[in-house]
């Protein structure tokens, strides 16, 4: 199993931590919790820098490496880090697990195949 993480926190009292794992070659799954969110629906992305030095404005466009258009989760033509959205509840928090083939931890990317 391939595992990441992802912890979060911005000044404006957001945070969060996201686990990625992925077992073989299978699907990845992404598990996470945040808070200090506005409740209701959040856009959920993965971005192409993990430099948050600059909040949100340094941390790139969603990670794309196959250049296709902006996308809903379930769509082929989309960002691999369109990952849809959350729904954070009235106390600020939400827990989520999303299961995703467009994120492998290990080996080629499937988007690219065929193209490198
Ligand atoms: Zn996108």
């Amino acid at each position: 199993m391939v595992k990441a993480v992802a912890v979060l926190g911005s000044s404006e009292g957001v945070s969060g931590t996201i686990f990625f794992s992925q077992e073989g070659d299978g699907q990845t799954t992404v598990t996470g919790n945040v808070s200090g969110l506005k409740p209701g629906l959040h856009g959920f992305h993965v971005h192409a820098l993990g430099d948050t030095t600059n909040g949100c404005m340094s941390t790139g466009p969603h990670f794309n490496p196959a250049s296709k258009e902006h996308g809903a989760p379930e769509d082929e033509n989309r960002h691999a880090g369109d990952l849809g959205n959350i729904n954070v509840g009235d106390d600020g928090t939400a827990s989520f697990t999303i299961v995703d083939k467009h994120i492998p931890l290990s080996g080629r990317i499937p988007l690219l195949e065929g193209q490198l």
